[in-house]
């Protein structure tokens, strides 16, 4: 049957619910706080806030007090943490919201403060050490200083102590390793000192999944819970893809050898074959890249068909002079299973020069969002048990 659609993502709830699952087993006792960041990383932030939710998830990340609205005003009622910063302008959305947020200064514990203190309403804030992502967070050496800051303002929680890991292949580097050990002498300062903490975290997906369990009170997994692995991981995954992409095809062209096909002529057709074009380019997060290297691929009718020439804005157009009977309005796969065959994000990832959070984080907005809760079982799953 022909989609109604040009170009579709099917995301695959129970998928996700699974993926959730696993990722709680790995936790231990630990609190999983699901990260929905970047639009749930493209996928739509929503329906997972309320998945999240009906399984009593403790809190849930976001990126920014707009995100943060958007699952308030879908009736979300879960703790929500804006993971990194937040600018001025956004601190009354957060109090108004009961949004909590990453502190990574004195100063700036001061200036929630006011802020909190003016609105009448408290602010709760984790505590962000930087110990070797060098990004936001406080150095560990200030990391005492700036937490009898916070707890001597009477506006200001002091909810959560935290850090972030640079490394992608988790506890497999050393670096990896050494952050951590910084960050349990952090929190080990802290405790000694006598300053509140009621949650420690720090594991992202990689971290959790690199076999160590998980130091502290909760783990921050991301991508792991969409069904992917950061590209070094990439062995025999367990978990389940959440996210599909397709389009369909629109035109079938036949040309002979020697055509040189699409924006600066990139690829010349070397016998007579058959193009398919698709209407999903860049603007939908197909990366450009992959036309510029020639190394994309689009599943039609369960065969694997190279893309050929450039990927334009609203385009691409695949080589299927080898897969018999494609007709106007077969779907083509460009993330998922057709048959036999697959593609997956990593893989895309990898042949664009990309990582698979760009891949997913990309999806561009006029490609439909179809969500399936249908196709797999949904396992027995509660956060409380
Ligand atoms: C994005 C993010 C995560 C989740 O990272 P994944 O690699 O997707 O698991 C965790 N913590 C913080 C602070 C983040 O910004």
């Amino acid at each position: 049957m022909t989609s109604r659609h040009r170009a579709w993502a099917g995301i695959h709830l129970n998928a996700f619910r699974k993926n959730l699952q696993l990722v709680k087993e790995l936790a231990g006792d630990a609190e999983v706080w699901p990260v929905l960041k970047a639009n749930a990383y493209g996928h739509g932030a929503i329906p997972f806030a309320k998945i999240c939710q009906e399984f009593g998830a403790p809190r849930l990340g976001v990126g920014d007090s707009g995100e943060a609205l958007e699952l308030r005003e879908a009736g979300i009622q879960t703790p929500l943490l804006v993971l990194g910063t937040a600018i001025d302008s956004e601190i009354p959305d957060l109090l108004e919201h009961n949004v909590e947020v990453g502190l990574h200064s004195e100063n700036r514990a001061f200036m929630l403060a006011e802020k909190a203190r003016k609105s009448n309403k408290p602010l709760g804030v984790h505590l962000k050490v930087d110990t070797g992502m060098t990004r936001l967070g406080v150095l560990p050496e200030a990391a005492l200083r700036v937490a009898r800051a916070v707890v001597a303002e009477p506006f200001l929680e002091l909810r959560g102590l935290m850090t972030h890991h640079a490394s992608q292949d988790g506890f497999r580097s050393a670096t990896a390793r050494e952050q951590d050990a910084l960050f349990k002498k952090t929190a080990k300062e802290l405790q000694d000192a006598g300053v509140p903490i009621p949650c420690v975290h720090s594991a992202n997906s990689a971290a959790l999944f690199t076999g160590n369990p998980p130091f502290g009170n909760a783990v921050r997994p991301g991508i792991a819970l969409y069904g992917v692995l950061p590209l070094s991981l990439d062995t025999d995954s367990p978990l389940d893809p959440v996210l599909s992409l397709h389009a369909q095809v629109v035109f079938l062209k036949d040309v002979p050898a020697g055509v040189s096909v699409g924006y600066g002529g990139r690829w010349k057709s070397p016998q007579p074959t058959r193009l398919a074009v698709l209407p999903i380019g860049y603007n939908d997060g197909l990366p450009y890249r992959l036309g510029a290297q020639g190394r994309g691929w689009a599943l039609v009718r369960g065969v694997r068909c190279p893309l050929v020439g450039a990927v334009s804005m609203d385009y691409c157009t695949v080589d299927v002079g080898h897969v018999p009977g494609v007709d106007i309005g077969d779907t083509a796969t460009l993330l998922g299973t057709d048959g036999e065959e697959s593609l997956t994000i990593q893989e895309l990832a990898e042949a664009a020069g990309t990582i698979p959070y760009e891949i997913t984080c990309s999806i561009g907005s006029r490609v439909q969002r179809i969500y399936d809760d249908s196709d797999i079982q949904p396992p027995k799953l509660s956060f409380s048990e």
